[in-house]
């Protein structure tokens, strides 16, 4: 299989201070020059092949939205190179990514911040194909939609409805259908049903999947939910203050956990039969601040075999088996 997306090297750095004024400070007498940055994404590298579902996983502020948003270009990259389908997009302006990002459409956890109030259904489904021309003409558009919703699992007569007149979980299938409309080869789907009753969230992921198999998407499926990553991933990634600590083969991975940061979140997923790991790690303490990241490892400070070395070196990924690959001075 090809790769659809490569991720290199990736950084994203946020200024703390909006403006030039804001970063001149008057301490002790003197003024001083200000320039605190937020370092959220740190050298990620992965690829996505055609098909595949990639799972990027982490607590909450380790840098897996700010990833997906750098991909699709919501934020310009710092550095690193963005290749989708064989085209360096890093650096991209506006105009060049309109055909892009036709064929990388984004589902986000809270569909109702992304619809238009004022917008019936039909037109929330319509009025991007129109855009990209995906059709000829506006009864082309309205069957196509009657189409698309139905496939998501919603009816007919919704089409004239507003985006308040449905439930959370209504408002993520027309998120999904809306998605669909442009026929993209990429979606990137940022904690879709983090936000859905358990039972919603089992039929949103299972919409996810059919038309996976029917349309052969690719996925960049972001979540903190370790089980709803097993149910729908191929392979995963692991994040931790902006860092990819472990990724590689799903199966591999839960099967056999290698970083101490991983083997802490497995450690944190209730089982019926009790975990099946072969050690227990409960995190302490805070993540360390994305603006002071720390020297070594990212994890050291939680670490519970931290050694010297981890509080200088930073650990680079390594492959320890075919497809599985851990940044940790353990292995
Ligand atoms: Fe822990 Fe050191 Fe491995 Fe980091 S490199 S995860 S601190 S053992």
């Amino acid at each position: 299989m090809n790769n659809l997306l490569k991720v290199e090297n990736l950084k994203q750095r946020f200024d703390l201070h909006s403006d030039f004024l804001d970063k001149i400070k008057f301490k002790n007498g003197k003024f001083s020059f200000v320039n605190k940055r937020v370092k959220a994404v740190n050298g990620v590298n992965f690829s996505i092949k055609k098909g595949e579902v990639f799972g990027l996983v982490g607590e909450s502020g380790c840098g897996k939205s700010t990833t997906a948003k750098t991909i699709i270009k919501l934020y310009e990259p710092e550095s690193g190179k963005i290749i989708f389908n064989g085209e360096d997009i890093s650096n991209y302006n506006y105009k060049e990514m309109l055909p892009v990002r036709r064929n990388i459409q984004m589902i986000f956890q809270d569909p109702y911040a992304s619809l238009n109030p004022r917008q019936r259904l039909q037109d929330i489904i319509m009025e991007p194909m129109l855009f990209h021309d995906i059709v000829s003409d506006r009864k082309e558009a309205y069957a196509k939609m009657l189409d698309i919703i139905e496939k998501v699992g919603l009816r007919r007569e919704h089409a004239y409805r507003f985006p308040h007149q449905f439930s959370g979980g209504q408002r993520q299938r027309i998120g999904i259908a809306r998605s669909l409309a442009v026929e993209p080869e990429f979606i990137i789907a940022d904690e879709p049903v983090s936000a859905l009753d358990v039972s919603i969230q089992a039929q949103i992921l299972n919409i996810l999947m059919d038309l996976k198999e029917e349309f052969h998407f690719s996925y960049l499926f972001i979540a903190h939910d370790l089980s709803v990553v097993k149910h729908i991933s191929d392979r995963l990634g692991v994040m931790y203050l902006g860092f990819l600590v472990e990724k590689g083969n799903k199966e591999k991975i839960f099967s056999d956990p290698q970083h101490p940061y991983t083997k802490a979140l497995f450690s944190a997923v209730p089982t019926i039969d009790g975990a099946n790991l072969d050690e227990i790690i409960e995190l302490e303490g805070q993540v360390p601040d994305p603006v002071n990241l720390p020297q070594g490892c990212c994890f050291h400070s939680r670490c519970p075999y931290s050694m010297p070395i981890c509080e200088e070196e930073r650990p680079e990924l390594v492959e320890i088996e075919e497809d599985h690959m851990v940044a940790c001075h353990l292995l």
